[in-house]
Parts: C-alpha cells; sequence; structure tokens
C-alpha cells in the first residue's frame, strides 16, 4: 500500500472531532505508512492522539490564521502539508471545512479529487474507494491512476479511532505564510444545542410529513399543537428531524406551518440520505421519491392514519394505522 497522509484540522482545544477520528482508522486500515497533517491554532493534543494510533511522522501548520476555517488560509496549509509529506495518497474527513478547500487544493497540486467516499480497501496494493450515485441508488467502486489523489470521507462510515494518545510527541512544523485575508471571523451565531433539529449521530430519525398540517378529523387543523408535540418529542427522545417535500415547500411558501422546518431537513429523492439506525414517520404517505432517502436507515416504522398508505406497501417494517396526534402525545407523556 502507498503511503498515506491523513489531513485534519484540530479543534479549538486542538483535540480531534469525530470525523477525524474516523478518517483516522479509515487510513490505519489501509495500512500504509501514515503521515498525519494537522491545521489549526493548537494542535497538541491531535498530535498526541496520531502519534497514539501509529502516525509515523506528524505535520502541522499552526498559528492564529489557521484557527478558523477560511478557504484562502486552509488550502494554503493542506498544500504545504502535501508537499512537505510528498504524499500521493490524501484522505481526509469530508467536513464542511474540508470540502470547501480541499478540491483547489486538488488543482493546486495537479491531482484528482473524490468526494464522499463512504469506504476505503486495499486490495492488492492498490487503494479501492466506494461511494454511491444518482441520489444513493447505485454504489460503485472506484480506483484511480492519477497521482496526487485526495479523498474525502464522508462522516458517519467508519468507527471512530479510540485509542490512547502518546506523550509529548514531537510535531514537525510546516513554515507557512498565511495570505492576508480577504474575510475575517466576528464571532459565531448557532442556535443553541437543543434547537438544532437536525442530528447526524442521533439514534432515532424522526419523520414529518404534510399530515401534520392537514385538517384532522374535526375538520380543523392543528399547526400549534402538531409544532409543541414534534418539538416535544425531539427534546425528549434526542432525535433527529427530517420532513417530507410537501411539508419543507409549504414552510418556504410562508404558509402558517412548522416554522422549523426548512429544506434542510427535507429526506427523500431530491433531499437528503440520512444514516440512523431507526426511524419513524409520522403524517407521511410514504412516497417512492421520499422513501429512497431512508435506504441507509435500517429500522423503519410509520404512523399513518391510512391503511394504504406507501409505508404499508413493503417500505417500513412496522406500521401503526392510527392518529399521529395520539401517538406523538402519548409517547411524549411516557418519555417525559
Ligand atoms: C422529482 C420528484 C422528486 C421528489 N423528491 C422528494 C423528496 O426528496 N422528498 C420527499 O419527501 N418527497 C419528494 N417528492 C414528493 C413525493 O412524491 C410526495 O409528494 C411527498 O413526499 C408527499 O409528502 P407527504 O407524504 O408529507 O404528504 P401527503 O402526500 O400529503 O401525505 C400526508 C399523509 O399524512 C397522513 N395523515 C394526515 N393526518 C394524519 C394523522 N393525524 N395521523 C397520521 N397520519 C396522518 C395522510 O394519511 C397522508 O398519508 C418528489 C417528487 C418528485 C416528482
Amino acid at each position: 500500500m502507498e503511503p498515506i497522509l491523513l489531513l485534519t484540522h484540530t479543534e479549538l482545544d486542538g483535540s480531534l472531532a469525530k470525523p477525524a477520528l474516523e478518517a483516522l482508522s479509515a487510513a490505519l486500515a489501509l495500512g500504509g505508512e501514515l503521515t498525519v497533517g494537522l491545521v489549526g491554532g493548537a494542535v497538541e493534543p491531535g498530535a498526541n492522539l496520531a502519534a497514539g494510533a501509529g502516525a509515523g511522522r506528524i505535520l502541522a501548520v499552526t498559528g492564529e490564521a489557521f484557527t478558523q476555517p477560511r478557504y484562502a488560509t486552509d488550502a494554503v496549509a493542506a498544500e504545504a502539508l502535501a508537499r512537505a509529506a510528498g504524499a500521493t495518497l490524501m484522505l481526509a474527513p469530508a467536513t464542511a471545512r474540508w470540502s470547501r478547500a480541499l478540491p483547489g487544493v486538488a488543482h493546486r497540486l495537479g491531482g484528482h479529487i473524490d468526494t464522499h467516499a463512504t469506504g476505503l480497501a486495499a486490495r492488492e496494493g492498490s487503494l479501492e474507494l466506494t461511494r454511491w450515485f444518482y441520489r444513493q441508488r447505485m454504489e460503485a467502486v472506484l480506483t484511480r491512476a492519477t497521482r496526487p489523489w485526495l479523498i474525502l470521507l464522508d462522516p458517519g462510515c467508519c468507527a471512530p479511532w479510540s485509542g490512547t494518545a502518546a506523550a509529548a510527541v514531537q510535531v514537525e512544523n510546516v513554515a507557512v505564510e498565511a495570505p492576508q485575508p480577504r474575510t475575517s471571523v466576528s464571532g459565531v451565531i448557532a442556535p443553541k444545542a437543543d434547537e438544532q433539529t437536525i442530528r447526524p449521530d442521533a439514534k432515532l430519525l424522526f419523520v414529518a410529513g404534510a399530515g401534520w398540517t392537514k385538517k384532522q378529523t374535526d375538520g380543523a387543523v392543528h399547526v400549534d399543537e402538531a409544532q409543541h408535540l414534534i418539538l416535544g418529542f425531539l427534546r425528549a427522545a434526542h432525535a433527529s428531524l427530517g420532513g417530507s417535500k410537501s411539508l419543507v415547500d409549504l414552510s418556504g411558501e410562508g404558509q402558517a406551518v412548522l416554522p422549523f422546518m426548512t429544506h434542510l431537513n427535507q429526506v427523500g429523492q431530491t433531499g437528503s440520505t440520512p444514516r440512523h439506525p431507526k426511524g419513524l414517520s409520522t403524517c407521511c404517505h410514504g412516497e417512492e421519491p421520499h422513501v429512497v432517502g431512508w435506504r441507509f436507515v435500517t429500522e423503519r416504522r410509520a404512523v399513518n392514519l391510512d391503511p394504504n398508505c406507501g409505508w404499508a406497501r413493503g417500505k417500513a417494517d412496522v406500521v401503526y394505522v392510527a392518529d399521529a396526534f395520539a401517538v406523538v402525545r402519548e409517547l411524549n407523556k411516557l418519555l417525559a
């Protein structure tokens, strides 16, 4: 197996986040000689972890300019690490930061990049990469002769490395002159953790469909109660929220619907394909363009008033023919 450079950026405290630890396990499993290249304001804890994992060389680009994610500084740092390592094969976690910077780095190095890798394997000395095409309908295994070859590994596809860190590791600092930035980060505005409805690490995906906003058996809509029930369930079950296209489109049209539901929540052919061990669909019909987004959800259950809904036609493991308002009301009582 050819030598590998694992590119990671560190967190503010210098540690490695889960996607970096996943990429570290993936790189180790390939068996080649491993160099780790770190970028960040502080790198010591990350370097100690990399050494504990068995990295032969640890290179770093550090300094205030490399603390914040920014294309110009990240790209120049990754390029310098690649050149210092003399790497032909580079692996990086597909974080927002690397997904933005590394395609440009591949161009600068005269190489090639593949994104959304979901698996890597070394076969007869060469690397095989697995990824999905056409909205997760076809899985392909690729190899490439072009070098340097950069690969972005999707998070959630490998177990994170969990060994013991080494102590006081020797890091080779790679000197990089940071370009004059056009962007300065003045702060971060983010919703509170419990207001964040998309939680890729959640054990459960809770999907809300347009039925939550439709007239119910009493002839009235109950959007306020729907909102209260859904948010109550998400908080209690620490679930991630998905939506059907019909529901997120309603929100986009500015109608009085669920205000926390955006296109980012949409699951399906023209939405996302999240990976959760379990999924619970509510008030959603389970039409094919929606259900293709459930490809990686292992155990599927649905609540629908209609015993003939799409879920009942072999798309879910269990279908509860029931009123989702009543079911979620009861679930929230039990979870409280
Ligand atoms: C090219 C293309 C791409 C598409 N891509 C996507 C995509 O990415 N994602 C996606 O979701 N869709 C997609 N669609 C649309 C998809 O085909 C469906 O129209 C959409 O998923 C329907 O959303 P829904 O099930 O929430 O709404 P509806 O079809 O309106 O169904 C609402 C359901 O709620 C149930 N219901 C109502 N009240 C209750 C209650 N109290 N308790 C229980 N059940 C109740 C009803 O029985 C009904 O089954 C796409 C379509 C096309 C043509």
